[in-house]
């Protein structure tokens, strides 16, 4: 019987913080909460959500031995510690008390996966082996050194690529015999249909060859397991391959007797215009590359964000992109979207999101430079930069379309009565609440 007597001590707190009548001045942004003065107040139900912080650990943490301890919750340490580890996720070692549930893991440092290392560069991955929740999208890290080349390669599965450091040469030839040569640089973009061959070689204009990322548009990719050039010639027989040539079996004398991925080679001494074989039937009519580089930013009071998906690179058809930038103590706020999954790669700084999964599930992860993250489609999150210097992300879509849902505008443009009977929010809030997506909100604002 204990148990039926109403929350007291909430309901007397709500009392004392009831709207007081239309004393809001609205500024020309704000909704119309004035109206809603003459309502009748919903009935809070249950308690209020707890008033308590939780604060990153990670500066706390970078300074002294990480310990399980928030407020009067959690204890010290006394067996085996990893204490680099704990220091790169002290949201899992002191969760904030927010946090409840389970979420499947989201996390995946490229510093975890095994580094295929060859003559001219290595490659590193992440697929739904490492992360199985990701089934979407799958990542690829990869170095080729200046001259080397990814091996002329297919595979049924489209891939989307971004230079991260250096520069690189693609090409490609399409099902219509319409071929395509082009170097592409730092923060530029290519994307490949599904099946349609290609090769990437390492140039030594801006460094010693290239770093790039990519990611694949199905979660099950494994970039050891592609269609390659040597791998299928090594296993044909040498008369078939004299009569598909018309050649005698003699001119595939030295041919590898497996699979090369990863070739060493000089680096191209004329430009892409002038290597380029003519073919009959011309160029690819939509560039395989994209320069997002020079592509418009939007600059937001905590950072900046640009978005490129197939409205401007069309043949991305399968994925698309937001680069995020944002600053010290800033976030980019609560959103959601709706149908994709997000494919997250961190680029600079520190981040931490809460993973919110529905029925009680919201899990804090943290992320650094060179990690993974992975939203699944609809799930709340936010992404605060939890360090001393800009954070710099990639949201990655397997979409033709960048689409995000915003908490703060879904609120705005809700009727105020609706949203405080949910929140209990004064009208002061109400008018705070944005008609147009914050997107990245700084410190300063609140
Ligand atoms: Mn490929
Ligand atoms: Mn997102």
């Amino acid at each position: 019987m204990l148990f039926t007597i109403p929350p007291l001590v909430a309901l007397a707190a709500y009392v004392s913080a009831a709207p007081t009548g239309s004393t809001t001045t609205a500024s020309s942004q704000a909704s119309s909460a004035s109206s809603t003065s003459s309502a009748a107040a919903a009935t809070p139900t249950v308690p209020y959500a707890s008033d308590d912080m939780n604060y990153s650990f990670w500066s706390k943490f970078a300074d002294t031995t990480p310990e399980p301890v928030r407020g009067t919750t959690g204890g010290s340490i006394l067996g085996p510690q990893n204490v680099a580890l704990e220091r790169q996720g002290p949201d899992f070692l002191a969760p904030p008390t927010t946090d409840s549930g389970s979420v499947e893991n989201v996390k995946w440092p490229f510093a975890l996966s095994h580094n295929r290392m060859q003559d001219g560069g290595w490659a590193r991955q992440q697929s739904v082996r490492d992360v199985p929740l990701a089934t979407a999208m799958a990542g690829v890290d990869m170095r080729l050194n200046a001259g080397a080349i990814r091996e002329m390669h297919w595979h049924l599965t489209a891939e989307w690529g971004c230079v991260l450091a250096g520069s690189c040469r693609i090409n490609s030839v399409d099902q219509l015999g319409r071929n395509y040569l082009a170097e592409i640089y730092p923060g530029d973009l290519w994307y490949f249909p599904e099946g349609i061959p290609h090769a990437i070689q390492g140039m030594n204009d801006t460094a010693d060859g290239c770093e790039f990322l990519l990611v694949l548009d199905n979660g099950n990719f494994s970039e050891d397991s592609t269609f390659t050039l040597t791998d299928w010639m090594a296993h044909i027989p040498k008369e078939v391959l004299a009569k598909n040539f018309r050649v005698n079996a003699s001119a595939f004398d030295h041919i590898p007797d497996r699979e090369l991925y990863m070739i060493p080679s000089a680096v191209p001494d004329v430009t892409s215009a002038k290597e380029n074989v003519v073919s009959p039937a011309g160029t690819v009519p939509l560039p395989f590359t994209f320069a997002a580089s020079k592509a418009p930013v939007q600059n937001v009071t905590g950072g900046s964000v640009k978005i490129v998906d197939s409205r401007t690179f069309e043949i991305a058809q399968t994925i698309a992109m937001a680069e995020v930038t944002v600053v010290p103590g800033g976030i980019r706020e609560l959103h959601w979207h709706p149908t994709q999954p997000e494919w997250t790669f961190f680029l600079e700084g520190i981040a931490r999101i809460t993973v919110f999964a529905s029925s009680a599930n919201a899990r804090t992860f943290d992320y650094q430079a060179g990690d993974i993250g992975y939203v699944p489609p609809s799930f709340g999150h936010y992404v605060e930069n939890t360090g001393n210097t800009t954070m710099k992300y990639l949201e990655i879509f397997n979409s033709n379309l960048y689409e995000d849902i915003s908490l703060n505008q879904w609120l705005a443009l809700t009727p105020p009565d609706m949203v405080k009977a949910h929140l209990q929010l004064s009208d002061e809030t109400i008018s705070q609440l944005q008609k147009v997506k914050p997107l990245v909100v700084g410190p300063g604002e609140w």
